[in-house]
């Protein structure tokens, strides 16, 4: 068996089809971004300067993607130069084309200046009131740049292909969180370098060293706080928290434990960590999303605060892209599995290093659940149930964004390593390729041929049979609704939680629930992946009557748990049918959940705060709207200010009042 040559298939492909930049032609090293913060008229206004490296003799002008971006000069080496913004492509923005001198030569470095200031319609931040925080005292910003809304808040050419340094001097009223290692003032001294937050203005200095994709550029602003965590001696990287006053002493108690412990985990698995600074930034309640692993300072929901350590579980997804994304980085969006399908493995595998084997299998079956949900989604879609999606040039790679490239990709590379010998032989290979593309950028051509030369040099023909033997083109081409191979995994922690769950269907017949056997014991021994399984399962089942779903929620405190990703699972149990007398009792207390104003809310910090990220409060609010619409309709006027404007626009579609 020898070496197969490279197929040129569509995974083959190395431009980008989502930029409008000439960056074969020449390419960002670095930028240096000047900017000034308007909390009252929301904008950004400043500068960007890239030092560009020329990678093509006599190349005649640079273009940049902005999207919705007021440009109001562009300078090359400080002299105002000729510049044409070019009409919007819907999902690619303006091409802003700037003239270069002639005679440039490949391997030549310049400087260009683009002078700007964002607008109203930029889609990569989010200026959050004052009622939208969790202290109610100041605003707030956040920007979310992946996939391709960097060039919403700078003229940059935005493909991961383009990797870049970064240096950044911002000037705000309130402190400021950059994508980057913090210069000034220093992360623990006073907050806003002592002076009056909301007044006065301070300028925050950033510089990010190691080169990233552009839709890792980030910022967050507004009244937060850091706690750094213990520090490990051995380490030359520091590892803490930010969060509004009101969160800081839960969020730092919820992650202080285990950060630093898994990054340093990781480091044992993988490589050692290279971004110096390892930092959480828990957003305001309305922050719409899970986690965002943004270079230096992962982006979290506050729904992770369940008050027993229970969800910390989920840093660990994001601070594997550390390596994975962040660090080998894929091409552009056809390739965008070798992220999230590699964080996931990676993810479960540091699962295993730190629990059991059992509980890495756990996730997979977990996981099934949402791979299946995308797959059948898409069915009529099938190219975006695709692990290499060839996307034309100018689609929406937003409209591919699935579980997919996370499942599939994650079960790709557990069956590879199940062929190859098992985690022990696996692991090595791993190293070399994270060793290999780190700080690059690349396609599913050249992973493969990492893999099959990796492999060929240890382990020779056997390997490459064992390599050969798997189905590529199903894997990477493959449509439908199944994985190419059977995935066997171990049930053992699945199979507590599915016979708790029929022993619950069997208890329906038992009209005086005071007979039944069941005591909070159940649960004992069970993690809180468990009972969400446990609680999947029961959904699965008819509807329970309204005095076992009572006996359940009292028994197990389901209905007050601070675990959301649990309480969730109990509103979706106690709402199966829609119709039913126990959906209209717990309608109430589901949505009232959702705002913050639920009974266990009263008089605790948990009060007034909503549950903001999308996972949660969409479901919720569209199950409410089938059972009581007027009361779906009441509580949601009472408190959307409170929402993000993404979440405000699509729950307003659920409930029907969309324009
Ligand atoms: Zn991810």
């Amino acid at each position: 068996m020898q070496v197969p040559a490279p197929s040129r298939g569509s995974y083959h492909s190395m431009e980008d089809p989502a930029t409008q930049s000439n960056y074969l032609q020449i390419a960002t090293e670095h930028v240096a971004l000047d900017w000034t913060l308007d909390f009252d008229s929301q904008l950004i206004s400043g500068s960007a300067t890239h030092h560009l490296l020329v990678k093509e003799d006599d190349v005649k002008e640079v273009i940049f993607d902005t999207s919705e971006l007021d440009v109001s000069d562009a300078k090359v080496e400080g002299k105002s130069v000729s510049f044409d913004l070019k009409p919007k492509h819907e999902v690619m923005g303006s091409a802003l084309h700037v003239c270069l001198p002639s005679g440039l030569k490949s391997g030549q470095y310049v400087d260009v200046t683009v002078e700007y200031k964002t607008t109203k319609d930029c889609t990569a931040l989010q200026w959050l009131d004052k009622a939208q925080t969790q202290g109610k005292n100041f605003p707030f910003l956040f920007s979310q740049c992946q996939p391709i809304y960097a060039r919403a808040i700078v003229p940059v050419q935005d493909s991961p292909s383009v990797k870049v340094k970064y240096s950044a001097k911002v000037t705000s009223v309130l402190p400021v969180l950059l994508s980057a290692i913090r210069q000034s003032p220093p992360s623990n001294g006073p907050a806003h370098d002592g002076k009056v937050i909301g007044k006065d203005l301070v300028t925050y200095t950033y510089n990010q060293p190691v080169p990233i994709p552009s839709y890792l550029i980030a910022i967050a602003a507004g009244n937060v706080r850091y706690r750094g965590f213990p520090q490990f001696e051995d380490k030359q990287w520091t590892s803490g928290i930010w969060a509004e006053p009101e969160l800081i002493d839960r969020a730092y108690w919820e992650f202080s434990e285990d950060t630093a412990k898994f990054l340093a985990a990781e480091e044992k698995i993988v490589t050692p960590y290279k971004f110096g600074v390892y930092d959480l930034l828990m957003l305001p309640p309305s922050f719409p999303y899970g986690g965002m692993e943004n270079a230096c300072l992962t982006f979290l929901t506050p729904t992770l605060l369940a008050g027993d350590r229970s969800l910390v579980d989920v840093v660990v997804h994001e601070l594997t892209h550390s390596w994975f994304g962040n660090g080998v980085t894929h091409a552009h969006a056809s390739h965008f599995w070798l992220n999230e399908g590699w964080t996931t493995y990676i993810e479960r595998v540091l699962l295993e290093v730190l629990y059991t084997p059992a509980h890495r299998d756990f996730s997979y079956i977990i996981g099934a659940k949402a791979l299946k949900k995308s797959l059948t989604d898409f069915e009529n879609e099938p190219k975006y149930q695709r692990l290499v999606i060839d996307f034309a040039p100018g689609e929406d790679p937003d409209n591919a964004f699935s579980s997919i490239p996370y499942e599939k990709g994650a079960n790709l590379i557990l069956h590879l390593e199940r062929v190859l010998g098992g985690l022990e032989v696996f692991l090595p290979y791993v190293r070399n390729y994270v060793e290999t593309f780190i700080g690059k950028n690349i396609t599913t051509q050249e992973w493969k041929d990492h893999l099959y030369g990796y492999w060929a040099k240890h382990g020779g023909a056997e390997k490459i049979k064992a390599l050969d033997s798997v189905d590529w083109n199903a894997w990477l081409s493959g449509e439908g609704l199944k994985l190419p191979v059977e995935m066997k995994y171990n049930l053992t922690l699945a199979q507590q939680a599915y016979a708790l769950a029929a022993q619950w269907d069997a208890a329906r017949s038992t009209a005086d629930v005071s007979q039944l056997k069941f005591t909070p014991a159940d649960l004992e021994g069970f993690n809180s992946n468990q009972i969400i399984v446990f609680l999947e399962r029961l959904q699965s089942y008819a509807q329970l009557p309204l005095a076992h779903v009572r006996h359940l929620s009292a028994l197990y405190g389901l209905g007050a748990t601070p675990n959301a990703e649990i309480r969730f699972r109990f509103y979706e149990v106690a709402l199966t049918d829609t119709g039913s007398e126990s959906a209209k009792v717990f309608a109430s207390e589901a949505v009232n959940w959702i705002v913050g104003e639920g009974g266990i809310e009263k008089g605790t910090d948990r009060e007034g705060m909503v549950v903001g990220r999308m996972k949660f409060c969409r479901p919720v609010f569209r199950a409410v709207c089938q059972v009581d619409r007027e009361l779906a309709r009441k509580v949601w006027e009472g408190k959307k200010e409170a929402f993000h404007p993404v979440a405000r626009r699509l729950i307003e579609k659920d409930l029907g009042l969309g324009h």
